[in-house]
């Protein structure tokens, strides 16, 4: 069941690349301009469960896939759930820790010839058993990997944020097409049971005409520094919460209004003294208004006690879902008058599988992605338009397809 439909479709296409971007061709793709910042490998995370015999390749028709970063949430949450893939299978390994590659490629059953180090990525162009590249890099180094993926010929799927702005994302839409090959953002929620039940139900008016929808993504970050913690680095992160998680609220209150928001007001908070937040901001509190009257407040910190809640009220009734995006264990009940429904739409552990085989059936059978670049686009540019506003403290207006209304600030 596809629940894209003709609404979230237009939604996107509201706010969808403009014809001049569509006109950029290789010679954009190759303005890398680069983030100045290298991809270096790292130590095994902690707390890592290696598969103890190799994964099946599935059918016959799946999509290679290399990985590109063994982080954590590469080797804790999505290549294990490649076992459950039907059409996408592990194919390479990109690494820049030869002793990590090792015992992950062994484990994986990843051939020694496919796994490759950020100096020898180039050399996957000729290594037929990959179709695809998964970019699962610090945020800062996804535009300048996922350019290098399509000069190798390869298919992306890119870890959220798709970029650290609008523009490097322009760039990578531009090498995609420059390449004929597919770029789709990570965002797994729109594969997961709760959140696609969570659209059809406002796409029905559930609770009526939407009038408020509330977000919270919060977490306490432990001692750190920039130089310690990529998410800390302002150059490897962007500036805060909201690009890494943040970005949850953000999406949720996009495809559960179906609106793009035509007014911006934000607050950051940095706090002086704390290592922490040197390089970045602490919190970032929104205020978004919609054509229809509705209203999304969204609220992501790294320094408030752990939440991460979606609520959605409207004129007939209320939908709640905490934790609303997390890997397992997603709640969602749905109030209308007195009458409380808990929902159970399924298994919320079969997102990751199921965007991976998404993206096989976007490269086998050509479906339209249901998370492409251009709503990576459309998500980086309202990240801009919020700390746009945030930095004036005054309200922005935004254009139909998120970016600034001239004039603003
Ligand atoms: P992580 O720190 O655990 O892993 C990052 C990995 O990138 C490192 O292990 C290393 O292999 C590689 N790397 C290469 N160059 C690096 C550098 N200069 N500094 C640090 N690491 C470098 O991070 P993570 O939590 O796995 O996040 C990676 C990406 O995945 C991010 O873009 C993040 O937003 C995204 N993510 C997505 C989800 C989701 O639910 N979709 C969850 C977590 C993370």
């Amino acid at each position: 069941m596809d629940l894209f439909d003709g609404r979230r479709r237009r939604l996107l296409q509201l706010a969808g690349v403009s014809p001049a971007i569509a006109l950029m061709g290789p010679a954009c793709a190759q303005q890398s301009g680069g983030s100045g910042m290298n991809a270096e490998g790292q130590p095994m995370p902690a707390r890592v469960r290696l598969p103890s015999a190799p994964q099946e390749k599935g059918r016959s028709d799946s999509v290679g896939v290399a990985i590109v970063g063994l982080g954590g949430f590469a080797l804790n949450q999505m290549m294990p759930s490649f076992a459950r893939a039907g059409r996408a299978h592990i194919a390479g390994l990109v690494s820049g820790n030869a002793e990590k590659a090792k015992r992950v490629g062994d484990a994986y059953g990843v051939p020694e010839d496919a796994r490759y180090s950020y100096e020898t990525f180039d050399q996957i162009a000729s290594d037929e058993r990959i179709e695809a590249v998964y970019i699962v890099l610090p945020n800062g180094l996804h535009a300048d990997w996922t350019e290098k993926a399509f000069a190798a010929g390869k298919h992306v799927l890119c870890e959220k944020p798709m970029a650290l702005s609008s523009e490097e994302c322009e760039r990578m839409m531009a090498a995609a097409r420059a390449a004929d090959r597919k770029l789709m953002v990570a965002y797994r929620c729109h594969f997961e049971p709760y959140n696609l039940k969570a659209m059809a139900l406002m796409d029905d008016e559930a609770v009526g005409a939407i009038r408020l929808i509330r977000t919270e993504q919060h977490y306490v970050m432990g001692p750190t520094s920039p130089r310690e913690n990529w998410r800390a680095n302002r150059a490897l992160a962007g500036r805060g919460p909201l690009e890494d998680y943040g970005i949850y609220g953000l999406q949720s209150a996009l495809y559960l209004s179906n609106e793009m928001p035509h007014t911006i007001q934000a607050y950051t908070q940095q706090p002086d003294n704390d290592p922490r937040f040197e390089d970045i901001v602490a919190s970032v509190q929104t205020q978004m208004q919609f054509p229809s009257g509705a209203v999304a407040q969204l609220s992501t910190s790294y320094d408030t006690q752990g939440a991460n809640r979606v609520m959605v009220q409207g004129r007939a009734g209320t939908l709640e879902m905490d934790p609303a995006t997390s890997y397992e264990g997603i709640q969602m009940s749905l109030r209308r008058g007195r009458s409380v429904e808990a929902l159970n739409p399924g298994d919320t552990g079969t997102q990751f599988a199921a965007q991976l085989d998404h993206l096989a059936d976007a490269i086998r059978d050509n479906v339209d992605l249901r998370t492409p670049g251009a709503m990576g686009l459309r998500d980086l540019r309202l990240i801009e338009a919020i700390y746009a506003a945030a930095e004036t403290g005054a309200p922005v207006g935004l254009l139909p397809d998120g970016r600034l209304k001239p004039g603003n600030g």
